[in-house]
């Protein structure tokens, strides 16, 4: 009992580290993109931003678009990281109407 109670523990733990380092680079990302919106200019708080995947590799990008698993948030964001010109950040709004156009575009 102990061992499986030590191995949650240990899964808890390094699951918190994980997810505090996604956040601490994240919000790197932020400052490095000047921390407001790129349409409108709003200055963001961190939970208000939103990366935009403008363009997608055939490979790097090569994983599902709207999933949002721990580890296809880290691809995302070491692809951002890596090829921030492929990204614009946002606020909500803007975020959405770039979505509304893509959805136009494609049903136009
Ligand atoms: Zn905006």
């Amino acid at each position: 009992m102990r061992d499986i109670a030590a191995k949650q523990e240990y899964d808890r733990q390094r699951a918190r580290r994980i997810y505090e380092d996604f956040v601490a680079r994240r919000l790197q990302l932020i400052e490095s993109f000047g921390g407001a919106c790129q349409n409108c200019s709003v200055a963001l708080v961190r939970d208000e931003a939103q990366f935009h995947h403008v363009v997608y590799d055939e490979v790097e990008s090569n994983y599902p678009r709207t999933c949002k698993t721990m580890s296809v948030r880290l691809k995302r964001l070491a692809e951002a990281e890596q090829h921030p010109e492929r990204f614009k950040l946002l606020c909500v709004t803007c975020h959405n109407l770039e979505h509304e156009r893509d959805t136009n575009a494609y049903f136009n």
